[in-house]
């Protein structure tokens, strides 16, 4: 008797939204000999990383780094234009426009929060009523999440912004890109954003650990005329340094920004409007399959209108517990992991087992996209979910358009 093959072995494929693939040429460049932090290549590398880090942003301003992750940049860009007692206005497309706003109302600010639901883009045009109705300006910043990773949802954040120039509101508009930056096209300075937060393991495709603040010359100001910035979270030192440590406030992160360098070097070396046509590309293989499937009854796709989906991140579901099994098979039987489920359901909750998500964010091209797809495809074979059979074929189409 042959034995039944197990097809697990192999390189694994980690296709949650974050941590992301991490490039070979990332890794290596990671493995090496602690660095010299005082003098040579380290420190010298930096005014060149600082530059292209900004590129990617779309910003000439400033970016001040963190040893820290997504939450760690939350609480730095709020540590630095919010005093307790300021109000914020936080539009909400999902978990994780939630999780900032709970970080500035521990911060002392009071929230005031718009719901736009889990399946559609937020509405500027209730932004801009909102900011009309706060006639004395106790609105300080609108918060807004460009691509919420636990719904799938991208919002239009240049729509954003015309929102707040029409209400002649002077808030500072602050936007969590910390599962676009890198997929989806975002441009800072051209869509005038103020503060803008980013992490180094999504888009950015180095591991968890570093995250980024970048902000405009407009809030400096704000910053420069607050008093009781705490010394850590100031990005004031960590944008403009006078020596290196002051980039971190202590110890760089230093095989970390080996890694970056080896990051930005691969995104400008592609070009960033090529790395946004190939997400895009990607994600319409992605939706394509996904679509197929909705049609056979296997899952829905959480957000209906493609134009409000990101190239990143998609957010699917399925009869609980079909999505768990799902995950369980692929990642079991062929060393190809998916995303769960992030606040749809709560954990406890039968429901939630019937939510999961693919990440399709970063270091990924068009045979690791059609390996997930027939890996989803042969799962749902396997498991007897009916889904029309015509998925992994559907994403060859769009892959071979290009
Ligand atoms: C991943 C993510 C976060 C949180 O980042 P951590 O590094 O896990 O703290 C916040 N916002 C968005 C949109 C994200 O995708």
């Amino acid at each position: 008797m042959t034995a039944k093959p197990n097809l697990s072995s192999g390189r694994s494929y980690l296709a949650i939204p974050g941590p992301s693939v991490m490039p070979d040429a990332v890794l290596r460049a990671m493995h090496r000999a602690a660095p010299n932090i005082y003098a040579g290549e380290l420190p010298d590398m930096m005014p060149k990383l600082v530059q292209d880090l900004r590129r990617v942003a779309g910003t000439a301003d400033n970016v001040a780094m963190y040893i820290g992750n997504g939450h760690a940049t939350w609480e730095a860009a709020l540590a630095n234009v919010i005093t307790p007692g300021d109000q914020v206005l936080v539009a909400s497309t999902g978990r994780f426009a939630h999780g900032w706003a709970e970080t500035a109302r521990a911060l002392g600010a009071s929230v005031q929060m718009i719901e736009f639901g889990m399946h559609a883009p937020l509405d500027p045009d209730q932004i801009e009523t909102a900011l009309r109705a706060d006639t004395d300006g106790r609105i300080k910043a609108v918060m807004a999440v460009h691509v919420d990773t636990s719904t799938s949802i991208k919002s239009n954040i240049k729509d954003l912004r015309g929102a707040i120039d029409a209400a002649g509101h002077p808030a500072l508009l602050m936007v969590d890109c910390i599962a676009s930056l890198g997929c989806d096209p975002f441009l800072m300075d051209d869509w005038g954003v103020d503060v803008m937060v980013a992490a180094s393991q999504k888009g950015l495709m180095v591991p968890p650990g570093m995250g980024f603040v970048f902000f405009s010359d407009k809030a400096a100001r704000h910053r420069a005329a607050r008093v009781g910035v705490s010394p850590y979270w100031d990005w004031a030192p960590r944008a403009a340094p006078g020596e290196f440590y002051q980039y971190w406030c202590g110890t760089a992160p230093t095989h970390h920004l080996y890694g970056l360098r080896a990051a930005l070097d691969m995104i400008h070396d592609e070009g960033l409007t090529q790395v946004w046509a190939r997400h895009a590309r990607l994600a319409e293989a992605v939706w394509a399959a996904c679509e197929s499937w909705q049609e056979g009854g296997a899952l829905n796709l959480n957000v209906p209108n493609r134009a409000h989906r990101s190239a990143a991140v998609t957010a699917l579901s399925m009869a609980p517990p079909m999505a768990t099994r799902l995950r369980n098979w692929t990642e079991r039987k062929l060393g190809l992991t998916l995303g769960i489920g992030l606040g749809m359901a709560p954990p406890d909750d039968p429901a939630w087992h019937g939510f999961f998500r693919l990440g399709h964010m970063g270091h990924v091209n068009g045979h690791m996209i059609l390996g997930l797809i027939g890996g989803i495809e042969a799962g749902m074979t396997a498991l007897a979910v009916p889904h029309g059979g015509k998925g992994t074929a559907a994403a060859a189409t769009v892959i071979a358009g290009v």
